[in-house]
């Protein structure tokens, strides 16, 4: 395999979530709690879990959004995690990230081709012509029609609006870029021509994605490889043949477990974990899934499990997975 275009050792997000002046007292809310993760260069890596799990911070750590807490990010061969503002500006341009709600991400004062356009004057990039017919080129590449183009907004569907904030991403030809929930607040009508839009992106400009979604029809559907995170702490990762073939981790069996089968007559062995995802304030001793794991043994309370390698790429954090 080509080395990773982005690769995160140890990296750790404590959020304060009950300051003190004395270091001893105060309370962390530990958001990522010690992530190893290499992306390649043009894959499309989903990252799933439950809410609360530490997906989004992952992410937003990765793009330095979040300063993190510990732990190293080596973007382009470059350790990125203690840059200043001004030396990572750079590397702004080829980090970008699509978020959930397209509404709130377009600025509702200028119009979609002013925000698109917005990346190429912050860091001034050819001449003012060279700019508006880039930024035309791209949008109606994304599906956007010329009398669309300056519109606000407000004036345009939801899937619209997704498109315009997709092209804004893409407008500087990222290598790495984060897509959280990126169709989750589209009409189910819309989604898969996002999702098919995303992926021809992907062809033709060649980024990576870290594709962040709850949906794992939808990762199945987008993504080459999967990670499965837990209570801020990656429990599996692997192909997704790995994944959605051969699951080992009980977590993920129980996540795959409660995805629908569309035919009513089908039989399917649901696995249905009891309790909810414990306080990242204050994680579980041992295996952090040992609360809700239906195989837990007593082991599991005592020693955390590491993370092993049970075929070529696939990687469980489990004292009990079979190799
Ligand atoms: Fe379950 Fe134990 Fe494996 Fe954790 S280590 S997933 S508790 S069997």
């Amino acid at each position: 395999m080509n080395e990773p275009v982005i690769s995160a050792k140890g990296l750790k997000k404590h959020f304060v979530a009950k300051s003190s002046l004395l270091k001893d007292k105060r309370v962390y809310l530990k958001a990522v709690d010690g992530v190893d993760l290499d992306v390649y260069p043009g894959e499309a890596l989903g990252l799933v879990g439950e809410s609360g799990c530490g997906k989004s911070t992952l992410g937003r750590c990765l793009l330095r959004l979040y300063d993190v807490t510990e732990g190293t990010i080596e973007f382009e061969g470059q350790q990125i995690q203690n840059l200043p503002f001004k030396q990572l500006r750079p590397y702004r341009q080829k980090l970008q990230m699509i978020f959930q709600d397209p509404y709130s991400s377009l600025n509702p004062r200028m119009t979609v081709f002013q925000s698109v356009k917005a990346p190429l004057d912050v860091f001034k990039i050819g001449t003012e012509d060279e700019r508006a017919e880039k930024v035309r080129r791209l949008l109606s590449y994304v599906g956007l029609a010329e009398e669309q183009i300056h519109k606000y907004p407000h004036e345009m569907s939801g899937g619209q609006r997704q498109r315009a904030v997709i092209a804004r991403a893409m407008i500087l030809q990222p290598s790495f870029v984060v897509c959280d929930e990126p169709v989750s607040a589209l009409d189910a009508s819309v989604r898969s021509q996002v999702l098919n839009l995303m992926k021809k992106m992907q062809q033709d400009f060649g980024p990576a994605y870290l594709f962040i979604s709850h949906d794992l029809s939808v990762v199945r559907y987008v993504c080459d490889r999967v990670a499965v995170m837990y209570l801020g702490r990656i429990v599996e990762i692997g192909s997704k043949t790995d994944i959605f073939e051969n699951a080992a981790h009980p977590y993920t069996q129980a996540l795959l477990s409660a995805i629908p089968i569309p035919d009513v007559d089908a039989k399917k062995d649901r696995i249905v974990l009891q309790g909810d995802v414990p306080s990242p304030l204050d994680p579980p001793t041992g295996c952090r899934f040992h609360t809700r794991c239906p195989k837990a043994q007593p082991l599991c309370r005592q020693k955390e499990p590491e993370m092993v390698e049970l075929a070529d790429g696939h990687c469980v954090r489990c004292h009990f997975a079979a190799k």
